[in-house]
């Protein structure tokens, strides 16, 4: 981005200058300023924001070099042109429209269940087959009026595509959405560059692309969900509605009763989530981590590749708390691991701790690989209530024998634990 700007800067020395590093700064300052304010928490949305950004970008300039287009006299180097103008403001009409739904589900300003329409799929392809013949239109118009009349029609049409392929996927598989439309916006981009004939901005564009959509791959397989599906819009599981009543009690536990199942134990494994990030408890459970350590007890951490709400949250929260890095495992590497752990520390965290994901096909998050803590001797909730949380789906887990419910913050409780293992 540097290099682009500079170079910018300089082919406008001729020629507004002024206003193209005005424009910097201003698009500079306030996207330093929001980065800078951004909660961690928070990070999901503003990347969809960002996203929808590079969509617009590629909207408004497929319009601008459609007006003012480059001199070419060759009809083919015309036609492919226009074909990269159509390209461009398609890609980006649908990365602008499904980020701003991503965003506002995000946010929580949209609830986070999938919208289902009837006969979606077809609906999907009758717009894909509408758009190539407005395409057609585009590229045959007679007069630039007709054009512009084709591209906006078009542009309504890729409007409804992009709002509801996002509508149509459910709040637990939105990481694998963000990282989609992370793709497309880099697919927008190198549209663009192949409009501006800029190379740098199809290498990039394309870099993004390509990388955006093996980080879908790798979450979908993650997630075990299709990697079709995804880019299709709206997940085949998600029709379906948990079939299953939650048996057992809900037994709440203290302070000193936690302390003392720590003290006795050997094996802790600690699942950090979301709550955790949100409380922002990281630095006193590395203080716990290296307490326990100390009085002869083997503390590893289990990260769930969707824990929290962005890839990796929760291994930046703990890295930045000074946890080992070799303490901290996949949840390949530590789900063999439960049955024979004593206690299972889990803070603030709920979906990916589901056991409803493997045992009730009728869940919304069937088939979600979970971590396995209801295996160890003893399961330690820390959350604040009995609310769900992002996928809305009850949690078996707090209902079984050998779970016990640490209600209150993260924070609060895990100060209050240190303190009573330091007594
Ligand atoms: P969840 O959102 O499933 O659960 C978090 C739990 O934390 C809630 O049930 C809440 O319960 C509790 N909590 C909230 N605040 C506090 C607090 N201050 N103290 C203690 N507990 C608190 O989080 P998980 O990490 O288990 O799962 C992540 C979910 O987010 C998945 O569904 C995933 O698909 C989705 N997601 C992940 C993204 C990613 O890339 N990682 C991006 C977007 C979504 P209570 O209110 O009772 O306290």
């Amino acid at each position: 981005m540097v290099i682009a700007i500079i170079a910018t800067l300089l082919i406008a020395r001729g020629a507004g200058f002024e206003i193209v590093l005005g424009a910097a700064v201003v698009g500079g300052g306030a996207g330093a300023l929001l980065a800078k304010r951004v909660e961690m928490t928070q990070m999901p949305q503003l990347v969809a924001v960002l996203h929808s950004f590079v969509g617009l970008a590629a909207v408004l300039i497929g319009f601008n070099n459609y007006l003012a287009p480059p001199v070419l006299t060759d009809t083919t180097e015309i036609a492919i042109h226009q074909c990269e103008i159509y390209l461009g403001v398609l890609i980006g009409t649908i990365t602008f429209a499904g980020s701003i739904v991503a965003f506002l589900k995000l946010q929580g300003t949209l609830s986070g269940k999938p919208l289902m329409i009837p006969g979606r799929h077809a609906l999907n392809l009758v717009i894909v087959f509408a758009c190539i013949a407005l395409g057609y239109r585009f590229m045959t118009a007679p007069t630039q009026a007709d054009g512009i009349v084709a591209l906006i029609a078009m542009i309504v049409l890729a409007i409804v595509l992009g709002l509801h392929l996002v509508m149509a996927i459910g709040g637990a598989d939105m990481p694998v959405v963000v990282s989609m439309l992370n793709s497309y916006s880099g697919w927008a981009a190198a549209a663009t560059g192949f409009m501006l004939n800029n190379d740098l901005l199809i290498t990039t564009g394309a870099l993004v692309g390509s990388s955006g959509a093996i980080l879908s791959y790798i979450m979908c397989r993650a997630m075990n969900r299709s990697f079709l599906s995804v880019i299709l819009g709206g997940f085949g599981a998600t029709t379906a509605s948990s079939s299953a009543a939650i048996e057992g009690e809900v037994i709440a536990t203290s302070i000193d009763e936690v302390c003392t199942i720590l003290r006795e134990a050997s094996e802790v494994i600690i699942v950090p989530g979301y709550g955790m990030a949100v409380a922002q408890a990281q630095t006193t459970i590395s203080e716990i981590t290296r307490k326990l350590t100390g009085l002869g007890v083997r503390v590893r951490f289990g990260i769930h590749p969707v824990a929290g709400r962005l890839p990796g949250h929760m291994n930046v929260l703990l890295a930045e708390a000074k946890v080992p890095y070799d303490i901290v495992l996949e949840m390949d590497e530590i789900n063999e691991d439960f049955h024979n752990t004593d206690v299972v520390l889990v803070i603030g965290a709920n979906d990916i701790v589901n056991p409803g994901a493997l045992e009730d096909p009728g869940s919304p998050i069937a088939g979600m690989p979970v971590l396995e803590v209801w295996k160890a001797r003893t399961v330690v909730v820390s959350k604040r209530s009995m609310a769900a949380g992002y996928a809305g789906v009850d949690n078996p887990l707090f209902y079984k024998d050998n779970t016990r419910m640490l209600f209150g913050d993260a924070k609060g409780s895990v100060d209050a634990l240190l303190k009573q293992l330091a007594a």
